[in-house]
């Protein structure tokens, strides 16, 4: 069957462009997507480590400390430069590639410098630093792609990504950035030539480079897929597809062939690495097809994302429930206790308030009867500012006793559980939590109910791995089951 799509949008993340051979799989995998969609943009990350490299030299420069500059500059240039050397065949085009990408290392040479004077480097002086890695290796992309005779133009997505000023996790407009996308990216799609973009970074209207966050190339696809908007969105990353976990810590994980929009967007939000989190909405929303595959072994089919409610075909039996288990370390648990809370209306909206003041984000929250106590999940790094919050906001209540305190745990870690059916499957809490009392793992805190696609639980740190391999066994017993 003749293929009826035009539109592709590819996104290669920092391993699938980490290296002269990596490159030349992703130079492949775009000459093939190149044959078969005439409107083709190719959204890079960094080349892998970059990022952090860029990010670790900014936080030092704040500190006054610029001794390891030198050593930064030549490991970006040897990392750069030896892909060039290695793939980009006409010389001149290579001489001027690195050119290119010398200018973008002086530019964070510089940057740096300033911040050490400063002694501080702000979020928009964070962004104009993370932001060089995506340029540089854009331009090393194209370059490569030219070289496999694909025609191929390097474009900086801040040319058309247009969000607000919230610096390092900015968001976008999608409105003024459809009708800038569509106004660079046609007139190329016209003329044959495959836009090669940033991912990872926009620009305010006013044009100062932002960043979307970290991980955030993936958001970049989903926005960009679905402003131009795309027949399908393709991620490719370094492992087959969406897991069962997280290969790294569970090494029976598989490969999902299929997961639907809301169990992905439940992994993603608590912590499978695999796709930013945002990404899926604006895709939902458009209708747009998403697949994620491996740069590294491009004859697997990957996973497709389906419509809700279609992935567990299998009936509401409790043990084809759980279909992947992940992990968010580094959090704590924030308690507020106290007798006087009972019956006193208001009290969760004016914590929760507390804790928005702060720019803090709450993942987990459960709420003890007669409202004595209201306990929730947030990132460890935030839990002094969140603290302090709250004390303001309480103060009159901690004086006279209705609250008795306000505090946090050690860093502790939220498991998800995650499939369709986790809240009207009888017999899954008791198989989930059955498995961990099994290991000895002691759960301090559940959240379940609000959604019927994952059950949460919050862990000592130390438990993280043994709790996700206990849930892990879930699945693989009820593959077993199936076969
Ligand atoms: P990229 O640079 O391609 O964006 P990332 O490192 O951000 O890649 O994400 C891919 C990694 O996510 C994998 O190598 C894997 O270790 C990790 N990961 C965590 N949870 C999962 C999961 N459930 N399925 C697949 N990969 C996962
Ligand atoms: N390079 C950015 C990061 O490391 C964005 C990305 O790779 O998705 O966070
Ligand atoms: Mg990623």
């Amino acid at each position: 069957m003749p293929n009826t799509k035009q539109t592709l949008v590819m996104k290669f993340g920092g391993t699938s462009v980490g290296s002269a051979d990596a490159l030349i799989k992703a130079g492949q995998i775009i000459k093939e997507a190149r044959a078969q969609y005439p409107r083709l943009t190719v959204i890079t990350s960094a080349m892998s480590g970059v990022t952090d490299l860029l990010l670790k030299s900014a936080t030092l420069a704040a500190q006054g400390n610029v001794d390891s500059l030198p050593d930064t500059e030549s490991t970006l240039r040897e990392k750069h430069f030896s892909a060039a050397n290695a793939l980009i065949r006409d010389e001149k085009h290579c001489e001027s590639t690195k050119l290119e990408i010398s200018g973008l290392i002086q530019t964070l040479v510089d940057l740096c410098r300033a911040i050490a004077v400063l002694g501080e480097a702000s979020p928009r002086a964070m962004d104009a630093v993370a932001s060089l890695g995506e340029r540089m290796s854009v331009r090393l992309l194209a370059a490569v792609v030219e070289s496999t005779g694909i025609r191929a133009k390097a474009i900086e997505s801040s040319e058309f990504v247009v969000t607000n000023s919230h610096f390092q996790s900015a968001n976008p407009d999608f409105q003024a950035t459809a009708e800038k996308a569509r106004q660079c990216l046609n007139p190329l799609f016209e003329a044959g030539i495959v836009a090669i973009t940033t991912g990872f970074i926009g620009a305010t209207p006013d044009g100062v480079i932002t960043t979307l966050g970290r991980g955030g190339s993936d958001y970049s696809a989903g926005i960009i897929g679905s402003v131009l908007p795309a027949d399908e969105v393709w991620i490719w990353t370094d492992v087959d597809g969406v897991m069962t976990a997280d290969p790294r810590l569970v090494a029976s994980a598989r490969t999902l062939p299929e997961i639907s929009y809301s169990e992905i967007a439940e992994l993603a939000y608590y912590g499978a690495k695999v796709l930013h989190p945002k990404t899926i909405r604006p895709l939902v929303e458009a209708g747009i097809g998403l697949r994620i595959c491996n740069t590294f072994n491009p004859s697997h089919p990957g996973t497709h994302l389906v419509s809700n409610g279609h992935s567990n075909g299998k009936g509401n039996k409790a043990d084809k429930v759980v279909k992947a288990v992940t992990a968010i370390r580094k959090q704590k648990l924030v308690t507020i206790e106290g007798r006087g809370m009972l019956g006193v209306p208001g009290v969760a909206a004016r914590a929760f308030g507390a804790v928005a003041s702060t720019g803090t984000s709450v993942p987990l929250i459960t709420q003890a009867s007669s409202e004595q106590s209201i306990c929730f999940a947030i990132p460890s790094e935030a839990a002094d500012h969140v603290l302090a919050s709250l004390q303001k906001n309480f103060a009159v209540e901690l004086s006279e006793r209705d609250i008795d305190r306000v505090w946090a745990t050690d860093e502790v870690a939220i498991i998800t559980a995650v499939g369709y059916g986790t809240r009207n499957t009888p017999g899954i809490a008791g198989q989930i939590f059955g498995k961990l009392g099994e290991r000895e793992i002691n759960v301090l805190a559940i959240a379940h109910g609000s959604s019927d696609v994952s059950i949460s639980m919050v862990v000592e740190t130390e438990d993280t791995e043994n709790a996700v391999k206990a849930l892990h066994e879930l699945i693989v017993e009820s593959t077993q089951v199936n076969i």
